[in-house]
C-alpha cells in the first residue's frame, strides 16, 4: 500500500491517503478539512475514491466526511458507534472553533476484529477507546503500517481530558491493542510525526511506565 499525510484544519490533523498502487483505488482516512487540498491531491496522482475511514468523531478528523463522501458517492465506515455522540455534536463543536463541518453517519460503524478493504488490500480494525469510546486504528498487516488517530503520538498520547474520554482505558487499549501488532510496525498518529511502536513502548514516557 502507499500512503501520504495530507495536514488538515487548523489542528494540523494527519488526513491521510492510502491506495493500492497498481488499481489506483484509496481510501481517505479522517478527512476533517480543506477538502480542495484533499481532492487536488487524488486528481494529480490519478487516485480513485473507493471510501472513507475514519478513527473517531473529532471534527478534526470527521467534519468534511459527508462532504467528501456526497461528492464522490462512496460509503463511510468506523469509527465504533461509541463514538455517534461526536459525529452528531460536529456541527456545534465546528461552529465553536470557527471552521466549518457537517455531522455524518456512518455507512457501517466497526468493532473490534473487523476487516475493511482498501483497493483489495485487507486492513484490520482494532477498537481502542480512551481518547473517545468509539476510537478505532486500521492496521495494515503486510506492509507493517497503522493509522492510530488520537490513540498514540510521536512521544505523546491522546487527551482524556474530554467528554467520554477515560485515562486508564487509553492506557490500556495502547498496551493490549498496539503493543502485540509488532514493534518494527510504523504508525501515523492523528497529529504529528510518525514513529514506530517498538521506538514508543521503549521511549514514551506516558506509556514506558506502564509497560510490563
Ligand atoms: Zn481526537
Ligand atoms: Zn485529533
Amino acid at each position: 500500500m502507499q500512503y501520504a499525510v495530507i495536514p488538515v484544519t487548523p489542528f494540523q490533523q494527519n488526513c491521510t491517503v492510502l491506495w493500492q498502487p497498481q488499481s489506483l483505488r484509496g481510501a481517505i482516512i479522517d478527512p476533517g478539512g480543506d477538502l480542495p487540498r484533499i481532492e487536488r491531491f487524488l486528481s494529480d496522482k490519478g487516485i480513485e475514491l473507493e471510501k472513507i475511514l475514519l478513527t473517531h468523531g473529532h471534527l478534526d478528523h470527521a467534519g468534511a466526511a459527508a462532504e467528501l463522501a456526497e461528492r464522490h458517492g462512496v460509503p463511510v465506515e468506523g469509527p465504533h458507534v461509541g463514538d455517534k455522540f461526536w459525529l452528531d455534536m460536529i456541527p456545534q463543536q465546528a461552529q465553536m472553533f470557527g471552521f466549518t463541518g457537517r455531522a455524518v453517519l456512518p455507512d457501517r460503524w466497526l468493532a473490534q476484529g473487523d476487516e475493511v478493504t482498501v483497493g483489495g488490500e485487507t486492513l484490520e480494525v482494532r477498537h481502542c477507546p480512551g481518547h473517545t469510546p468509539g476510537h478505532v486504528i486500521f492496521f495494515h498487516r503486510a506492509d507493517r503500517i497503522a493509522q492510530v488517530g488520537d490513540v498514540l503520538f510521536a512521544g505523546s498520547i491522546g487527551r482524556t481530558d474530554f467528554p467520554g474520554g477515560n485515562h486508564a482505558q487509553l492506557l490500556t487499549s495502547i498496551r493490549e491493542q498496539l503493543w502485540p501488532l509488532g514493534d518494527e510496525v510504523t504508525f501515523i498518529p492523528g497529529h504529528g510525526p510518525r514513529s514506530t511502536l517498538g521506538h514508543e513502548r521503549r521511549h514514551n514516557p506516558f506509556v514506558a511506565a506502564n509497560y510490563r
